[in-house]
Formats: C-alpha cells, structure tokens, sequence
C-alpha cells in the first residue's frame, strides 16, 4: 500500500470519473485512495489528452495509465485483427514489463482483456503465436518489439493507446533508435503517455517529439520519502567488503536483502562466496536468462532466498515489498541509482534501511551522491586508516558523522533508534 499526501485522502478513484467495473476491480486490491499521481494523472488521461509524467516506480503509476485505457477499451471493445495490439506499453526491462502486465491484468479483473508480453530472453516463437490472435495489450522491450515488427509478426499501425515508461533508463540503456524506430510506425491518431524519473535534455527532446499538447504532472521525487528509510554509510576496504557483508548477514533482523554490485561479474562473485557461508541467496542480472531472472525473483519475494544480489539494470522495477536493508556493496556511478536502489527498500509506506558501503575509490561518488540527496549520509562503524586525512573535500564525509545540521532527511546513527542499527550496521 502507498502512503498518500493528506490533500487527497477526500478523493476516490469513483471521483476520478473511472467505470463501474473497475472501481469494483480495485475495490478487491484494496486501493481505496488513489496516489497522487492517480489523481493528477487520471482526469486528463480519461479526457484523451496526452501525458508527460515525471514519477519513479512506487508512486502508483502503472494504475495511473492502466486504467483510463482499461476505461477506453471497456468503452469501445473491438476485436484487435491477427498481429495487431490496440495498446502498446514500452518498458526498459524485462521485469518491469512482467510487472506491467501482471498489474493490468489484476486491474482488468473480469473484463477479459489479451496481454502479450513481448520480451528478449524469452520464446520468441510464443509470442508470435500469442499475436496471431491479436492483442488488446502488448507490453514489451523496445528490441524484441522491434524485432516482431520487422518480421511482420506485430503490427502497430492500429495502437490506439501508447506509454513509454522510465523513458530516462530506456535512453540510459541505449534503446533511443529501436524507440525513434518503433514511434515512427505508430499511427497519428493515438494517446502517448510518457513517463520518467528523470527529465534530462534527451528525455525532454523524446517526449516532444512524441507528445502532442502533453498535461505535465510531477510527482515528489523519491528523495522526498528519504526520511523513512534510514541511510548510512560505512567506509571499507574494497578487500573487506565481502566480510562486512557477511557480519551484517549475521544479523537475523537483515531478514529481506537486496544488495547492488556495480558489475555482472561483482553479482555473481558476492553471491557465490555468500552461498559459501550457507546464506540463502540468488543473483540476478542481466547476463541471466528470463526464466532464471523470474526464479531468483520469485524466491526472493516468497522468503526462500535471504538475500538478492543485483546489478542496477536488472533490479529497476523491482517491486517486492518487505525488503528489510538494501545495501550497496558497490556505490553506483550515477547519483541517481542510489535514490532508485534504496527506495527498493522503505516502499510502499513502509519503513528501511539502506547501508553504502564505500572504499577509497568511490568518494567521489559518495559526494556527488550527497550533492543529489541534498544532505550527508551519516557515517556509522570505524574509519579505516586509509580513508584519514587523504581527504580531497575541505569537509570530507568521514569527519561529519553526527551532530549539527537539522536537514531534512539528517540521521545520526542508530536513525530513530532503531534496533539493530548501530549494532548490525
Ligand atoms: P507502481 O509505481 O505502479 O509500480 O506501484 C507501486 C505499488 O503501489 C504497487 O505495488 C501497486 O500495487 C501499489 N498501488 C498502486 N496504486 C495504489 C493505490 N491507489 N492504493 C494502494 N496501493 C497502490
């Protein structure tokens, strides 16, 4: 469940103008109150207007689109013809474009709509012979998208309804000319959608050329929920990062662990030496096949595996709720990867921890990280000789530890006195 801003708590999605047969659908998810983004979003989409979305994954935007096209669809029912979708979803990994799916189809209940999920990594022959029947949905990759329309096995010529989301990872990942490619043969008349985190130079250029006359909505950046997830950061040698690893794992309140390499290679080295101290434990990148990915993943939310070591590109969109500590064994080499990977714990409401490991090679991410937060992240255990008195910032991280400040998301270790933190962390 998410946490909504008091201004909307007076609003129901019946407010919001939606049909009857969804209301009951999301009555039995128990979504009462619509996010802000649902709230902002719903209106102009229900009115056919298009939209450019600047929300992170947890906000609730996936309803926020789904259902005014589920509204369309009801509203208009049609059989799509053989290889042809009438809505089109573009989504940067195959995870997210699983969890797109399974959402639409929860919220679609009993209205019997066709999903297709068109993906890399899994049987392309599938998916083809899933077309030949038509899609309402087809949510997909941008490369195996492209790939079925060049066979001729997917046509959108006749997509009513298109949304591109995390357009800033797409572009992050380099899929700009499969997107330019796939845009170009969608037809004239249609609804866009388009949603971001982020909204860089390239992100904004795409959407213009996508959007006609776009309702902008922004949503609360996910620094803005900082507050409920406890950060700190323990400086480390790069040589002692696996055992200070396995000490935290020591500590039965570490009951749900997402931890981030900043490499492939560095996912599988961690989680093989941790499944040598018999940690229960899985990986998931993006070298692993999907059905390996829909494993580790499943494993993860079921409890059978502690721990999920990941790379950034496979765990966007993750959504498991429960996640107890997310700890970044590697810091990210974007800034803004830290914000997505700890708002993987904390979701949905609830509250977490986040613990960054950083050698002496990654201060100067670690800065730029806290240049982004707007505030420092509290330093908890020792500091290393190495890290002394080499500092390159007149105000180096390690010699702020507690105190002062009154910034917005400052903790001093333990955060809130939380159990566990001094001792575990
Ligand atoms: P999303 O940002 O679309 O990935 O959604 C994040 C999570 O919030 C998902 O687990 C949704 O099921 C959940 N969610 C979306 N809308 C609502 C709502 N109005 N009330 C409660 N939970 C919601």
């Amino acid at each position: 469940m998410l946490e909504h801003s008091s201004l909307v708590t007076s609003l129901n999605f019946a407010g919001l103008g939606l049909p009857d047969t969804l209301l009951h659908a999301l009555t039995a998810h128990k979504f009462t109150v619509p996010t802000p983004i649902q709230v902002d979003a719903i209106p102009p989409l229900l009115a056919g207007k298009d939209l450019l979305g600047i929300a992170q994954t947890g906000s609730g935007k996936t309803a926020a689109f789904v259902l005014p096209i589920l509204t369309h669809l009801l509203a208009e029912p049609r059989r799509p013809g053989p290889f042809q979708t009438r809505v089109l979803i573009l989504a940067p990994t195959r995870e997210l474009a699983l969890q797109i799916d399974e959402a639409t189809r929860g919220l679609a209940a009993g209205a019997r709509m066709r999903t297709v999920v068109i993906i890399g990594g899994a049987s392309r022959y599938k998916q083809c012979e899933a077309m030949r029947r038509g899609a309402d949905f087809v949510i997909g990759t941008p490369g195996r998208i492209r790939d079925l329309m060049n066979t001729r096995e997917l046509s959108i010529g006749t997509v009513e309804r298109f949304v591109l989301d995390e357009a800033d990872r797409m572009l992050d990942l380099g899929f700009i000319r499969d997107i330019r490619h796939i845009v170009a043969a969608l037809p004239a008349r249609r609804q866009s959608c388009l949603f971001s985190a982020t909204m860089p130079a390239d992100v904004a250029q795409l959407a213009n050329g996508l959007l006609r006359d776009p309702v902008r909505v922004e949503i609360a950046r996910e620094e803005a929920t900082a507050p409920k997830i406890a950060q700190s950061v323990r400086f480390v040698p790069t040589s002692g990062k696996q055992a200070l690893l396995a000490e935290l794992l020591s500590h039965p309140g570490f009951s749900r662990v997402l931890v981030f390499t900043r490499t492939k290679h560095g996912a599988n080295k961690v989680a093989e030496r941790l499944e040598a101290t018999g940690v229960q434990v899985d990986a998931i990148h993006g070298n692993k096949s999907q059905p390996q990915r829909e494993r580790a993943l499943r494993d993860f939310r079921n409890g059978r595996a502690r721990v999920l070591v990941a790379t950034d590109i496979a765990a966007r969109g993750i959504d498991v709720t429960g996640v107890s500590h997310v700890i970044n064994f590697d810091l990210p080499a974007e800034p803004e990867s830290y914000v997505h990977r700890i708002g993987r714990t904390a979701r949905a409401g609830a509250e977490g921890i986040a613990i960054a490991f950083c050698d002496a090679t990654e201060r100067a991410t670690l800065r730029a990280i806290e240049r982004l937060l707007g505030d420092k992240i509290p330093v908890v255990g020792d500091i290393p000789a190495e890290f002394q008195g080499r500092g390159d910032s007149p105000n180096p991280a390690w010699k702020r530890g507690g105190g002062g400040g009154g910034d917005r998301n400052r903790r001093n270790p333990p955060p809130r006195g939380r159990q566990g933190m001094r001792s575990a962390a």
